[in-house]
């Protein structure tokens, strides 16, 4: 039998995935399962996007292209920064990835050494923490409070930090929470950063999905020497639901970008070619298939708040999310009660049991460093989310 690496063995698999293979069960058997566990947007990439993907397959761009992106999608990622974040990078600190993701897996291979410490406040995206252990680093979580609207505060972060500190890895708009920090708040936490010469990787996937008038702040806009310090990861997948083309990128300090590029050229080489010209297509035409798409999720969230609102006399809390499309809804007071087949004795429990009762699927809150709650996605449509979450008070309410 072949011996698998501590790095590949040691990764946990997906806590989610016995609930997906029951979801999905289920609709086989031709069940209506409500999905609330959706992680990505539940519209189709915009036409003229498509459009200049069909474009440049007709012209032949179907060829190898550099490794660290096509020059002229890395001139608009740096009109991006500069027109939505006032940021000024140069084209030669980007680096065009295959999702956010593997912008992420590359930032944390740059920077973070075997037995460094890497801060993540939780809760946190799951990916996190197992990328930092793929590296042999050790994921330190900062745990944010309910109350403090699921941010983390610079005292906190101060009292984290060791001399093993590598990264801290901060996600605003934060998926799981909604949370989006202001820009005061992100500001105490660069003048942590700053004193202790911090390097921030700072994930701006969500960037678009903002609500309630707020707008985005990056902790790169803090100072120079706070640019300096930080990776930006961002992509198209979230903001021009582009999820399955695979388009992410980072912009860095210039030498930590062309190590990236030249770790890429050997691991992946260039995103697909054909993706980069949708991603061109995507930054530089018309935006308002986007603004449609954060207008249609913002109708969500208020239907979905106006409704939670009514069930804090059930014993289900929430925090008002203020960006991405998740909410999470704390359910913890049910445990200890029980079904027909189960005591529920933690957020794993409670979602196995409401797929199984009610037929709605959603993700166990301790996949994200946080057993109390649940996380709604609202990317599906206002009748099904409507009907979903009367099903889940019913599950409540069914609880013995
Ligand atoms: N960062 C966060 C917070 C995410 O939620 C996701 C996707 O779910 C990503 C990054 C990765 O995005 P991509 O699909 O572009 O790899």
């Amino acid at each position: 039998m072949i011996k698998l690496t501590k790095r590949v063995g040691g990764i946990a698999p997906s806590m989610t995935l016995a609930m997906s293979a029951k979801s999905a069960e289920m609709k086989a058997a031709g069940e209506k399962v409500i999905n609330f566990g959706v992680g990505e947007p539940d519209f189709n990439t915009p036409a003229n996007i498509i459009q200049a993907a069909k474009d440049a397959m007709d012209k032949g761009y179907t060829k190898y292209v550099a490794a660290a992106g096509l020059p002229a999608l890395k001139k608009a990622v740096c009109e991006k920064f500069k027109r939505d974040n006032g940021l000024d990078y140069k084209p030669s600190q980007i680096v065009i990835c295959n999702g956010g993701k593997h912008a992420i897996f590359n930032a944390v291979a740059a920077v973070v050494e075997e037995g460094d410490e890497v801060i993540i406040p939780s809760p946190y995206w799951l990916t996190y923490p197992e990328v930092v252990r793929f590296f042999g680093a050790v994921p330190r979580y900062v745990a944010t409070t309910r109350e403090n609207g699921f941010k983390m505060t610079a005292e906190q972060l101060e009292a984290a930090i060791t001399p093993k500190t590598a990264m801290l890895i901060f996600n605003s708009p934060c998926n799981p929470t909604g949370a989006v920090y202001s820009e005061d708040e992100i500001k105490a936490i660069a003048a942590v950063c700053e004193r202790h010469n911090l390097c921030v990787l700072s994930d701006e996937m969500y960037e678009k999905l903002v609500y309630d008038g707020l707008s985005h702040y990056s902790i790169a806009q803090v100072s120079p020497r706070m640019k300096e310090l930080t990776i930006i990861v961002n992509g198209a997948s979230k903001s021009y639901a582009m999820t399955g083309w695979r388009l992410g990128y980072l912009a860095a300090a210039e030498h930590v970008a062309k190590a990236i590029g030249s770790f890429q050229s050997h691991a992946t080489s260039n995103v697909n070619t054909i993706t980069q010209y949708a991603g061109l297509a995507a930054l530089e035409g018309d935006q308002q298939p986007m603004y449609d798409m954060v207008e249609a999720f913002a109708a969500r969230r208020e239907k979905m708040m106006e409704i939670l609102e009514g069930y804090r006399g059930v014993g289900l809390d929430y925090v008002r999310p203020e960006g991405a499309f998740y909410v999470m809804l704390v359910v913890d007071k049910f445990y200890g009660r029980s079904n027909s087949r189960k005591k529920i004795e933690g957020s794993m429990d409670f979602a196995m049991e409401l797929l199984a009762d009610e037929k709605v699927a959603a993700t166990p809150g301790v996949c994200f460093g946080d057993d109390e709650c649940i996380r709604l996605s609202y990317a599906l449509s206002l009748e099904e989310m409507e009907e979903g979450l009367e099903r889940i008070k019913r599950f409540c309410l069914s609880l013995k």
